[in-house]
């Protein structure tokens, strides 16, 4: 059975459910060795007598189907294809444990390489949107979201960096075992594993946020993440409260050509911690409520989580004393004015999901709606928009019915220009 989701037909199967991830990693950072088991709790959506999990560029050396030795199993390029000993009845749990492993690496795919990529000294996660299976097997669709247990043993020296709340740290026979558990659902592209010769920190001015970087790099991560606690707060007023269990900022001692966020994670690199790149840290902390709280649970909503980004962008310039956000609004609106108005947020297509495009007309609409209520209905939208939606999965029908419920529908009818036709709607005048 494919996977369901459009833009990415070949990721995912849509035949069952994962209920839990639980990941023991062995990573050895010189040879780029990566040993893991995977347990995956499941339930069967539809009666199963085979079913696949997404897996690349790993090699698959065992698997049991609810323990049992007969289970057969054939991997390809892309699948790890998995018969049980009997079939699954539609609603029935089960558990699959797959033992694996390799050299891992980055695959290719329209949106560039992604997934697991070595560094000059460590290691790196960038998943979005289909990188997860290049380090453990998944069901590698975002309406997928699970538990997560992550145990990640590496070199002395280094220091792992898994998505979740730090469970435990012990060190044994010079190598280092970092356990973290999501107590949250999270999507595979929102799981991540940073490992480096990082040192760990936490900002005075708000302890929630934990800083790892390499020693070299600790002033220049403290002075450019110094004022994320002002974020923080900007963001929790704005939005309602920080949503996930943990918040890590990850520095790598690489530069990067973007940074980017996971579950209650990000990674920077060592070019972006520069006053200019303030909003790009702006950015990734705000897809902590947009995103990661609030999922999509197909790709084509991607604006969901972009617009909102960087109308953050948008409030910290504001707030920290840089362009408004209505010049924000008036300079981005001239930008896209001049570009071809050949794309439909709201279904923008798979090679063009990640188009900045997508980006500054989402929070254009954001803008235009913000213009249409005025802010204080606007806040009362985003604030219920992140409240009922809290760690599931949202769409852009179920955004525009909270607004509609909120302001009504005339300002529902606002996004309409915006998200579901190519031309440009002019540039609106806020509400006096
Ligand atoms: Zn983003």
């Amino acid at each position: 059975m494919g996977g369901g989701d459009p833009y990415v037909p070949e990721s995912g199967d849509a035949s069952f459910d994962v209920d839990g991830y639980d990941l023991t990693l062995d990573y050895t950072v010189r040879t780029n060795r990566l040993e893991g088991r995977a347990v995956i709790t499941a339930t069967a959506v539809a009666a199963l007598s085979a079913f696949s999990l997404d897996l690349v560029g790993l090699r698959a050396t065992r698997v049991r189907v609810d323990g049992e030795r007969r289970t057969a199993f054939r991997q390809g390029p892309r699948k790890l294809r998995i018969t049980p000993a009997r079939p699954i009845a539609a609603g029935e749990a089960f558990s699959i444990e797959v033992t694996y492993g390799g050299a891992p690496a980055p695959r290719r795919s329209r949106w560039g390489t992604i997934g697991w990529e070595e560094l000059e000294d460590g290691a790196l996660v960038a998943s979005q949107p289909t990188g997860a299976p290049t380090w453990f097997p998944c069901n590698d669709r975002p309406d997928a979201r699970a538990q997560m247990r992550l145990s990640v043993t590496t070199d002395a020296g280094y220091t792992a960096v898994p998505t979740g709340r730090p469970v435990s740290s012990v060190a044994a026979r010079g190598r280092t075992t970092v356990v973290a558990e999501s107590r949250v659902p999270v999507a595979t592209y929102l799981a991540a594993v940073h490992v480096g010769r990082y040192r760990e920190s936490w900002l005075a001015a708000d302890p929630r946020v934990r800083v790892f970087a390499p020693p070299a790099l600790a002033a220049d991560a403290a002075r450019g993440f110094a004022r994320v606690p002002e974020m923080m707060a900007l963001f929790e007023s704005a939005f309602g409260p920080y949503p996930q269990e943990d918040c890590a900022l990850v520095v790598t001692p690489d530069e990067l050509e973007i940074p980017l966020e996971a579950q209650g994670l990000a990674v920077f690199g060592a070019n972006h911690l520069a006053f200019e790149q303030q909003r790009l840290i702006a950015h990734e902390l705000s897809h902590q409520w947009f995103g990661n709280s609030v999922g999509i649970g197909r790709w084509q909503d991607i604006w969901l989580n972009e617009g909102f980004a960087c109308f953050a962008e948008w409030l910290w310039s504001e707030r920290s004393g840089g362009h408004t956000v209505a010049q924000k609004a008036a300079r981005h609106h001239a930008r896209l004015h001049a570009l071809p108005h050949d794309l439909v947020i709201a279904d923008p297509g798979p090679d063009l999901m990640f188009d900045d495009r997508v980006y500054k007309r989402g929070a254009l609409t954001l803008y235009a709606l913000r213009c249409a209520v005025g802010a204080d209905t606007f806040a009362q939208i985003v604030h219920a928009w992140v409240a009922e939606n809290r760690h599931s999965l949202a769409s852009t029908d179920d955004f525009r019915a909270c607004v509609a419920r909120v302001a009504g529908e005339g300002a529902a009818a606002v996004l309409t220009p915006w998200l579901d036709a190519a031309p440009l709607p002019p540039l609106p005048a806020p509400r006096r």
